[in-house]
């Protein structure tokens, strides 16, 4: 097993040589030459069965090469021995709620979490009852007979809160914890090796990295991927081979945008904390932030997206996204380049507004995902744009 880097640059390339390719081949067959009939039935047996490769891929909803690539690739990355890989992240987390519904109706979901999903998880999809807390202390108190899966996001959208995953495992004991480490990637945070059953991520924000690819992933053992290929190649919800290709291609690189990004949000979130018109910076690399001693431990570091809170509410922050002129006021995160947005009025605009409230999604809080710009430029940006 090679180190981080290293895997980021090779892993999912492994036919390369036997290929003669440099490049991964992007294959767009929907249809595969099938030269013997046996050969292709028993082709068609496994991958319906949800095995991760055949002999023949059959049909581009079983499998695809360019696809499968791509989540190799991430699996190395994050630890796990499977990656399924979806048309989006909302599409990622409906296969992982399909798959558990056949074990029980309960999910217990600790918010606050990325606003879809929060939306999601509440409309009952497959008949599931969600159930939220607040603190993932009270895991353990809440777990059900019925209960089939546990969901943490650590850092949490859009107030950054740290969940330890280790104890969050340990306090669901048999029922499985998936993480939605979309915040961290695994180049922060593998929460495989504490324990997690399921990694689950917006591969549209970091992994993708440039703004020009929607897809999702699961990552888990593979006795757990059998059942979410069976599914997906039976429900269709696939990802595309050109974004799988753009997918893979974020990959080499995936560590050195996280750790540039990371560098700028650190100096970035230290000033804001020091600036007249910020009531409160929310950021993991703040020695004052809840539950800073996992990073460092559970965490490499504090990632690249932080949030602050206007002391001048829903105005103040309204001005400072039309007034940005080198960062994008826009949704989304883990592009190249700086994106702030207004959570109460657009990410989390489905979340009931008690629970806005409750989980410090307040009228004056702004969320930024900091990108790869000079930091001076940033914060001059920001700077006026606050005035
Ligand atoms: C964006 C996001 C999602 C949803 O992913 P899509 O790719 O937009 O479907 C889920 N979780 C988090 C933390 C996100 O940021």
């Amino acid at each position: 097993m090679t180190r981080f880097q290293t895997t980021a640059v090779h892993a999912g390339r492994e036919d390369f040589g036997k290929l003669c390719v440099h490049a991964p081949p992007l294959d767009l067959s929907t249809t595969y030459p099938i030269a013997d009939l046996d050969t292709g039935s028993a082709s068609f047996d496994a991958l319906i069965g949800g095995a991760a490769d055949a002999a023949n891929p059959i049909y581009a909803r079983l499998h695809n090469p360019t696809v499968a690539r791509a989540e190799n690739g991430i699996a190395a990355l994050e630890g796990s021995e499977a990656c399924v890989a979806y048309g989006s992240g909302m599409a990622a987390l409906t296969a992982l709620l399909m798959d558990r519904a056949q074990h029980g109706k309960h999910v217990l979901v600790v918010r606050p979490l990325y606003g879809t999903s929060d939306h999601l998880l509440e409309s009952g999809i497959c008949g599931m009852q969600a159930e939220f807390i607040t603190d993932a202390g009270q895991i353990a108190a809440h777990l059900r007979p019925d209960t089939a899966l546990v969901i943490i996001e650590t850092p949490s959208n859009p107030t950054l809160n740290l969940i330890d995953i280790r104890a969050a495992v340990a306090a669901a004991g048999k029922v499985p914890v998936a993480v939605d480490s979309t915040f961290a990637t695994p180049v922060l945070q593998r929460p495989i090796a504490l324990g997690a059953a399921y990694v689950w991520h917006s591969a549209t924000k970091f992994l993708g990295g440039h703004g020009d690819v929607i897809a999702g992933v699961v990552c888990c053992s593979e006795e757990r991927a059998h059942p979410l290929r069976t599914m997906r190649a039976a429900t269709g919800a696939l990802l595309h081979p050109l974004a799988a290709y753009l997918l893979h291609r974020g990959l080499p690189t995936l560590k050195l945008r996280v750790e540039a990004a990371q560098a700028n949000a650190q100096v970035l979130a230290q000033r804001l904390a020091e600036h007249p018109a910020v009531a409160k910076v929310h950021y993991p690399g703040l020695a004052d932030a809840p539950n800073a001693h996992l990073v460092g431990t559970q965490m490499s570091g504090p990632g690249s997206l932080l949030s602050f809170d206007m002391r001048g509410g829903h105005e103040a922050a309204a001005k400072v996204m039309s007034r940005v002129k080198v960062m994008t006021s826009a949704v989304s995160l883990g592009s190249v380049d700086t994106l702030i947005q207004h959570p109460a009025g657009l990410t989390h605009r489905m979340v009931p507004d008690d629970v806005k409230l409750a989980t410090g999604i307040t009228p004056g809080l702004l969320r930024m995902s900091a990108g790869l710009e000079d930091v001076e430029d940033l914060w001059d940006d920001l700077a006026q744009a606050m005035a």
